[in-house]
């Protein structure tokens, strides 16, 4: 799954406290309430208190025992839309998994139970059962033996919508199987019918043993109007027409996965069709969209076929499975989700060409797509061992970056997830491979994504990338079609390299916290000294083991020098005719955790124009941009970085700029001009805009105007904003030529800019602005929207709490609902608002907002 949540959480995080936003600020990270204790205290005769230490095993959580292997699913589906029921006829084949059983349990959650039949070669049988709302077991009538495979056939009918709701920081919800829009009452929105299955909720919509260890093939027959599309794994067989307007469509998956990885889609779709090379010949990739997003879905997902290219040759073992469908849905309650051939994506998918031009979401495609591999192929015996899904589909973002827009887009996404996961370690250090979660839902966190896919990238920088990717094809062809834990992985790596890797597993998957390092360097009499010193807390934190490289120039060549840290404190020395020009510890960047390393303002620029990775380039600028020593000096590295071949370097080095009033202004002012007009990036570009502005304001029309025009919106944001803030602009010529613009960066410009203005009349324009705007959008929106409302006079008020209750209560991400509640909060309070302010509250089912509710008190 691709937890988009998280990374906007944790994005949102990061740039609220850059922005200086003030409330509502969304939750960062919680800390997890400490696992129970092993210890317990029992009071005995004569009030005696005798303490009495548990297995450390009282409280783990283990994989799913295997009682009964479930071989084979055959579903047959229909649909009540008025009441949002499924009715199935679930046909299992079972088997012990290895003891005599004369009975089954499985997973079957809210159901109402109609039939269970014993299926034999020319008869059914009825069978007893026990049903609790969650297991239904069944007793078979007699005892079974491993090789004795048999049938089981239930008929039931699954309601999602009276289930208990439950969800998770990356899951908003798990009901399992979703009706969006099923009365046909929003005429804005189509109706569809979608599953989510992880973790554990496909037992919501059809019986099973719904653990990640079991895996099996299945068939389902979907009964649906004519006018709707389907989707499920596997191929399309057939599809039938039946008398009354309904089409029945039979889909069939050969090859096994697990229970969570099953889906089904409803709806009216444009299908887009594509194919991919394999050895064996062409299979079908298909894209799914809205039909007014058809034109643009090969512009979306079309470089798909060229990623199962890469991704197959890179670990040396082929796409395995019949075709590869990807769909958009509506109202989606993750990022996005890999079951299997039919992965499923939230609504911000749907991007036009010129949306595009902005940034796509090929990370998010490529996750799913390497989930094919880890997690679909070799799955996670238990949720405890779930980085071995999502810390793989979370490096493979990084592999296609690499791949496709170079070493350096990749490096930054790399630190932008370093920095995901070091917000995440403020509040919550945690092992990534944990056996003691209280919910299994707390494992879809920054850990098991963006460490867990640092690690691997230090796995490979330290194993070299013949062994590394050699090791994953080990893994994959040795473990297909089963399901693993971490030990796996490492045996993996120990048989390619021929490497007793306990150290390295241990320190980073089976421990928590990451390295704090200090470095220093001195020069003395021919010796260069490096030390290094290990700060982390080592009472909860390894002493690590870190092999790395100390890059040293001098007389402006490279040496680089192996070195492994495993002590506290270490001490390097290095023989050196001259003094060095630069020391730079970890020469290949690769190290997770924080490095402290002063340098002086020489070495800082030497590092920029000198040590070629993209970290340390960044790192140089950081360093010298509080330094107030050598301003000339230090403006004429940042002059040159506009010229970086690095979007982000040249982002980084325009801001330095801001309200510049500094020497060669007018050379300065000149090459800002140009970037706004014709840098390649168009965030560039924006960031030119602003920066440009705020030197010269009124002095850049010429170029605002033809900013405005830009293809991209965020430029057109930009340069709206700009405008809007320019002495003597014509602001009511502009606002009436944009306001009614339904481009999500010209709103949220507008928004913000209404917002500072404190214009109350534009009050309706909030309101129906908020219709446009999605995710992050709507949550910054909401920000401005809080802004306004906080000084706004009744009337205003008065008529925007209905909607706002209605998306704090409803919203389906809960960080709008969030967002939304924000805006109640600025709005003066009544006795009625402080009642439903309250019974939202207590009614909210995000375990994250609910902790978040309770620490804000009142
Ligand atoms: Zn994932």
């Amino acid at each position: 799954m691709k937890n988009i949540k998280l990374a906007l959480i944790t994005l949102i995080f990061l740039v609220v406290n850059a922005c200086k936003v003030s409330e509502p600020k969304p939750p960062s990270v919680i800390t997890e309430p400490e696992p129970p204790t092993t210890e317990v205290a029992v009071i005995e005769e004569k009030d005696t208190v005798k303490k009495i230490t548990l297995s450390p095993y009282v409280n783990y959580q283990s994989s799913r025992e295997h009682e009964t292997d479930l071989i084979h699913t055959k579903l047959a589906v229909s649909f009540d839309w008025e009441k949002q029921y499924l009715n199935g006829t679930a046909t299992l084949e079972l088997k012990p998994w290895f003891y005599k059983m004369s009975n089954v349990t499985l997973d079957a959650k809210g159901f109402d139970i109609h039939s269970v039949k014993l299926v034999e070669a020319r008869s059914k049988k009825d069978l007893k059962y026990d049903y609790d709302n969650a297991k239904l077991v069944i007793d078979l009538g007699r005892a079974y033996s491993r090789d004795e495979n048999y049938f089981v056939e239930i008929k039931y009918t699954a309601k999602p919508n009276e289930l208990p709701k439950g969800g998770s920081a990356a899951i908003t919800e798990d009901k399992g199987l979703y009706f969006i829009n099923a009365d046909g009452s929003d005429t804005d929105k189509p109706q569809q019918i979608w599953t989510q299955g992880e973790t554990e909720a496909s037992s919501k919509w059809f019986p099973t043993i719904d653990a990640p260890n079991e895996k099996m093939t299945q068939e389902i027959y979907m009964t649906v109007k004519d006018e709707f599309t389907t989707l499920s794994n596997g191929v399309l067989v057939y599809s039938k027409k039946n008398s009354g307007g309904t089409r029945t469509d039979y889909w069939k998956m050969d090859l096994p996965h697990a229970p969570y990885l099953v889906m089904m889609a409803v709806g009216k779709f444009a299908v887009v069709k594509d194919s991919w090379k394999s050895s064996k010949g062409n299979i079908p990739v298909n894209y799914y969209v809205e039909p007014e997003y058809e034109q643009y879905a090969k512009a979306i997902f079309g470089n798909t076929p060229e990623m199962m290219t890469y991704f197959s040759d890179l670990l040396g073992y082929e796409y395995v499975w019949p075709k590869y469908s990807q769909i958009v849905v509506r109202d989606y309650v993750s990022g996005a989700m890999e079951n299997t051939t039919a992965s499923i994506f939230m609504e911000q998918l749907q991007m036009t060409d010129v949306e595009l031009i902005d940034g796509n979401m090929e990370d998010v495609i490529a996750h799913e797509l390497f989930h094919h591999w880890f997690g679909d192929l070799v799955t996670c015996e238990s949720w405890s061992n779930l980085p071995l899904n999502e810390s793989f589909a979370d490096y493979s973002e990084y592999l296609w970056q690499e791949y496709k827009l170079g070493v350096d887009a990749a490096d930054y996404h790399n630190q932008v997830g370093m920095d995901g996961y070091l917000a995440e370690s403020q509040e919550k250090q945690v092992d990534m491979i944990r056996f003691e979660y209280n919910s299994q839902e707390d494992m879809f966190d920054a850990h098991s994504y963006s460490k867990g896919g640092r690690i691997l990238h230090m796995l490979r920088k330290y194993v070299g990338d013949d062994a590394f990717f050699a090791s994953l094809q080990h893994y994959l062809k040795k473990n297909e079609f089963k399901s693993v834990e971490i030990h796996d992985l490492r045996i993996a790596f120990e048989a390619i390299t021929g490497e007793d890797l306990n150290w390295f597993f241990s320190q980073w998957f089976l421990s928590a916290g990451h390295p704090i390092i200090d470095v220093k360097h001195s020069y003395k009499e021919g010796v260069l000294t490096v030390d290094v010193a290990q700060l982390q807390n080592i009472e909860n934190t390894p002493v690590y083991k870190l092999p790395l490289k100390i890059d040293v120039w001098a007389s402006d060549k490279l040496t680089s020098y192996p070195v492994v840290i495993q002590a506290t404190e270490e001490k390097f020395e290095f023989a050196m005719a001259e003094k060095p020009q630069l020391v730079l510890f970890d020469g290949d960047q690769q190290l997770l955790g924080v490095i402290n390393h002063p340098k002086s303002l020489e070495e800082n620029i030497y590092q920029y124009y000198n040590s070629g990775k993209f970290l340390s380039r960044y790192n140089a600028l950081e360093n010298m941009m509080s330094d107030t020593t050598a301003v000339n000096k230090i403006q004429e590295v940042f002059a040159n970085a506009l010229d970086d071949p690095f979007w982000v370097i040249r982002d980084e080095a325009l801001n330095m700029f801001e309200n510049y009033e500094g020497d060669f202004k007018d050379d300065i002012v000149a090459k800002i001009k140009k970037m706004a007009t014709d840098d390649k990036k168009s965030l560039v570009r924006a960031t030119a805009v602003e920066v440009l502005s705020s030197i010269v304001g009124a002095d850049a029309g010429d170029v605002m105007a033809k900013a405005i025009e830009d293809k991209s919106n965020t430029v057109k944001g930009a340069a709206l904003g700009a405008l809007l803030r320019t002495e003597g602009a014509e602001k009511d010529k502009i606002i009436a030529k944009y306001q009614d613009s339904d481009d999500v960066q010209i709103i949220s410009t507008l928004a913000v800019y209404f917002a500072e203005e404190e214009d109350y009349s534009k009050n309706d324009w909030f309101l129906k602005s908020i219709e446009v705007l999605k995710g992050p959008d709507l949550y910054y929106y909401l920000q401005s929207y809080a802004a306004l409302l906080t000084k706004a006079p009744m009337e205003a008020t008065t008529k925007a709490a209905p909607k706002l209750i209605d998306m704090a209560r409803n919203a389906s991400m809960d960080f709008i609902r969030l967002a939304a509640y924000g805006c109640l909060n600025a709005i003066p309070e009544t006795e009625e608002l402080k009642a439903t302010k309250l019974d939202i509250r207590a009614n909210e089912t995000s375990e994250r907002l609910k902790r978040y509710y309770s620490q804000m008190g009142g």
